[in-house]
């Protein structure tokens, strides 16, 4: 049955090709044997139509070629802005970055200037860097350089906000090595580093550190102490951390080192140059507030005055110098005897002293007071070789006995060193 169709198909076609090339035989026959000329124009046509279409093929492949070029070219051009404007993305990734670090370390500078203590400075420093590196589980520390021992003291420590206790209060091995080579430390994996031994860190403190940062605090060459953040997060910081961390800790040196000269400065205009005990008018503000929060706690507060005897004889007969010698020995008698929790020293005017006691009943403060009268009484202060001797004279007045005032205190106490100086000085005694 296909065999029949398909016999069918082919002599159907065969005879549609005889139907159009029989006369088309018929016509090259006509043509080659009874128009010569015919031939003749048509076979040049031909040959010309050739030649375009050769041309044409020549030229399409020489723009092919070209157009391959042009492409090659343009990929390349493609490729190469590209590569541009990937670096550009890069550096414009880089320049925020800089400009957010550069804002936030702007925030820090400006809250740093508004603190003036070191308590203040510290804790800003301290609770800003944690809030730039912002998780809730690192831990950042503040350590300061003791002025007098070189040691590394905890000024400040924050976890999160919140303020932390760290039990290594000078510093862990990190912060040593830091103390030691003034050099920023990065720690991306404790437990790999094979520097420090991270079995003994874990022994110091509870809390797990697998990864941290430590810088130098440096002001002019001079360390001021070291900023360290630690995650439990292994390979938490990079390098740009740490670049970051090194500029907030010269910040923060600068900072610290001028809450330290306001404190320095502060703290001379409150004290006594020559016997550094306090200044009259501070501690009168200070008995002022000690006296209220005494009273409220309805505790015993007792107050001392305390006199030199004839010292302008001492004075005339041995000269000025010997006679401030007494005065300091004197002033470190007084710090030594009256050394309670609270208690404040202070040098009340030329060779008169006040001593402020809290929680201190009338009873204890005269037996302290003629301790300290006996102390004096036995220092010998030597000038050129000669023993010379000092007394003193000491009044006592307590609250709440004397009254609920400042000045009924003060009065009463001098009343009581008035008594002792009438009763033939070198004695105590209580109001
Ligand atoms: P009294 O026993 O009655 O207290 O006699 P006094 O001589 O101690 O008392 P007076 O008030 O007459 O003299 C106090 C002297 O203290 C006078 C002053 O020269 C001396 N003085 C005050 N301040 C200083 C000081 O800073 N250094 C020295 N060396 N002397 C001082
Ligand atoms: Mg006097
Ligand atoms: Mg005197």
């Amino acid at each position: 049955m296909i065999k029949t169709q398909m016999r069918q198909l082919f002599s159907s076609r065969l005879a549609l090709g005889l139907i159009f090339s029989l006369p088309l035989a018929g016509f090259c026959l006509y043509v080659v044997f009874l128009q010569p000329r015919f031939l003749l124009s048509f076979s040049a046509s031909l040959v010309f139509l050739l030649g375009i279409f050769v041309y044409q093929h020549f030229r399409l492949v020489w723009l092919r070629a070209e157009a391959e070029l042009k492409r090659q070219d343009f990929q390349e051009k493609a490729n190469l802005l590209e590569a541009q404007i990937e670096r550009q993305w890069v550096a414009l990734k880089s320049a925020r970055k800089k400009l957010v670090d550069y804002f936030e370390l702007k925030t820090i500078a400006e809250k740093l200037n508004q603190s003036f203590s070191l308590s203040d400075t510290s804790n800003v420093l301290s609770n800003e860097v944690s809030k730039l590196f912002g998780h809730k589980d690192l831990t950042v520390i503040l350590y300061i350089f003791h002025s007098k021992t070189g040691e590394l003291g905890i000024s400040a420590s924050h976890k999160g906000q919140m303020e932390v206790n760290i039990k290594a209060k000078k510093g862990d091995v990190y912060d040593q090595w830091v103390a030691k080579n003034l050099q920023p430390l990065l720690i991306e994996d404790t437990v790999r580093d094979f520097r420090f031994d991270a079995e003994k860190i874990k022994v110091e403190d509870d809390r797990t550190i697998s990864s941290l940062m430590s810088v130098p605090m440096m002001i002019g060459g001079k360390a001021i102490g070291i900023l360290r953040i630690d995650s439990p997060v292994e390979n938490y910081f990079q390098t740009e951390h740490i670049r970051l961390l090194s500029t907030i800790g010269d910040l923060g040196a600068v900072a610290i080192e001028n809450a330290q000269l306001y404190e320095k400065i502060e703290e001379l205009s409150i004290r006594d140059s020559l016997t550094e005990l306090y200044l009259r008018r501070h501690f009168l503000q200070r008995l002022t507030y000690e006296i209220n929060r005494e009273i409220r706690q309805k505790k015993e507060l007792s107050f001392v005055l305390v006199d030199l005897d004839y010292f302008k004889k001492y004075n005339d007969q041995f000269g000025h110098m010997a006679g401030d010698i007494v005065l300091k020995t004197i002033s470190m008698l007084l710090a030594e005897v009256f050394n309670i929790p609270g208690s404040l020293v202070c040098r009340y005017g030329g060779e008169e002293f006040a001593v402020f006691l809290p929680d201190c009943s009338k009873e204890r403060a005269a037996q302290l007071s003629e301790e300290f009268r006996e102390r004096v009484a036995e220092q010998a202060f030597y000038l050129k070789r000669q023993e010379t001797r000092m007394t003193v004279s000491v009044g006592v007045a307590s609250l709440p006995q004397d009254g609920i005032l400042r000045e009924q205190l003060i009065e009463k106490a001098d009343r009581a060193l008035y008594k002792a100086k009438q009763g033939g000085r070198n004695r105590v005694c209580v109001s």
